[in-house]
């Protein structure tokens, strides 16, 4: 019979990690909170002031392999965050310097509340770069407002934001106490770090400062009255996902997957990190599917069809559609005017309807178990 893993036994193996503080192991620093424990997949969050944040990462590295290390532990994914300073709100002036937003040290319980910035939070992610996910992801959110939704959009992705560009927008948003107003776009509440930090300096948001701006953008925004928050995730595997789950609930992912990936080992990628945080997936879209000729309107299937629809029926995932390699869809998303929003009436705005009414009737059905898949 497997031994049972407790919260006891992780924080028993975090004794053997000292604190950066070198003051007491890192169990006794109280610096580890909100252990998750699922079948063997463990994971927390390790907090720490940021004049350490540059043993964050060995420090992260330790406690990965102490708990690791546990009878029965099949995977470990540690949360770093960094302390802010009590008196410094998350002002669009200087969110470069401390792009914290985990604790203000007024209440520390604040930690483990779960965020709830809209009625259901829906991930758009995929397995890897370049699939048209960010594309997928806004177009989608301009057809949930469409369909008479409150939509914003959240662009999740620190290391290369790509709202700005899609949205055509590169303001400052203000802040309003000590929360960002985020900026209206096409009748959505937009908020992405890009809009905050200056191209070049994207490079100081690795290492742990990542996860807390994350949460950031999830708590200390003014989102309004929002039925859906659309996330676009970063590509492939990665913490974003555990902070969105353990802090934000989220409803479900979107997988966006081209029919290049034929047996679709990235997007299975993709699922299978939903699948560890035990978030439900409300289906796959194939986009970049087939060719749309823009002179004649003929369709050819140059890559195959079918790939992402039958991985879907394989692995019982709704199948939400399929969206076409088109001229009009790479121009409008790269000139910041997201197809839905410019030429509401074309035939590919009609596609991203559809696959959003499919979602809101995914979403309409409730909370649901996260499937089971079968992973090689
Ligand atoms: P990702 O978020 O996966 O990195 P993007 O949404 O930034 O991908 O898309 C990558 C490129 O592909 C962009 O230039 C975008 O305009 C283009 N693109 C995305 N979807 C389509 C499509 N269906 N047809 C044509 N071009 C597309």
């Amino acid at each position: 019979m497997p031994t049972e893993i407790t919260e006891q036994k992780i924080l028993h193996a975090l004794e053997n990690v000292t604190h950066p503080d070198q003051k007491a192991s890192l169990s006794a620093s109280g610096a580890v909170s909100g252990i998750v424990i699922k079948n063997g997949n463990i994971g927390f969050t390790i907090e720490i002031a940021p004049e350490f944040a540059g043993q964050a990462e060995t420090l992260k590295t330790e406690a990965k392999k102490a708990v690791e290390a546990v009878e029965g532990v099949l995977s470990v994914t540690v949360l770093m965050t960094a302390h802010r300073p009590a008196s410094q709100s998350p002002s669009a002036s200087q969110p470069t310097s401390q792009p914290t937003g985990q604790n203000d040290g007024q209440n520390d319980s604040r930690q483990s509340d779960v965020i709830r910035p809209a009625k259901h939070v829906i991930a758009v992610a995929s397995g890897k770069g370049g699939v048209g996910k960010s594309t997928t992801a806004i177009n989608l959110a301009l057809a949930l407002a469409a369909a008479g939704q409150k939509v914003g959009i959240l662009d999740a992705d620190i290391y290369g934001p790509s709202l700005p560009r899609l949205l055509g927008m590169n303001k400052k948003p203000e802040t309003e106490g000590n929360k960002l107003i985020p900026l209206d776009a096409w009748g959505l509440q937009a908020m992405s770090i890009g809009f905050l930090v200056e191209e070049e300096s994207p490079t100081i948001w690795r290492g742990p400062m990542v996860m807390s701006a994350v949460q950031q953008m999830l708590r200390d925004v003014a989102w309004t009255d929002l039925d859906v928050l659309v996330v676009d995730m970063p590509p492939g595997t990665g913490d974003t996902q555990l902070t969105l789950s353990q802090r934000a609930e989220l409803a479900g992912a979107v997988i966006v997957s081209t029919p290049q990936d034929l047996a679709l080992i990235d997007a299975r990628k993709g699922l299978n990190m939903f699948k560890r945080v035990d978030v439900p997936v409300l289906g796959i879209v194939e986009n970049m599917s087939y060719f749309l000729c823009p002179s004649c309107g003929e369709r050819a299937d140059i890559f195959g069809t079918g790939g992402a629809e039958t991985e879907a029926a394989r692995l019982n995932l709704p199948f939400l559609g399929a969206i076409p390699l088109h001229m009009e869809i790479r121009e409008t998303s790269d000139a910041g005017t997201p197809i839905v929003a410019s030429q509401p009436d074309s035939t590919h705005a009609k596609i991203y309807h559809a696959i959003a009414d499919k979602i809101l009737a995914e979403l309409a059905r409730g909370k649901r178990e996260a499937p089971k898949f079968i992973m090689e």
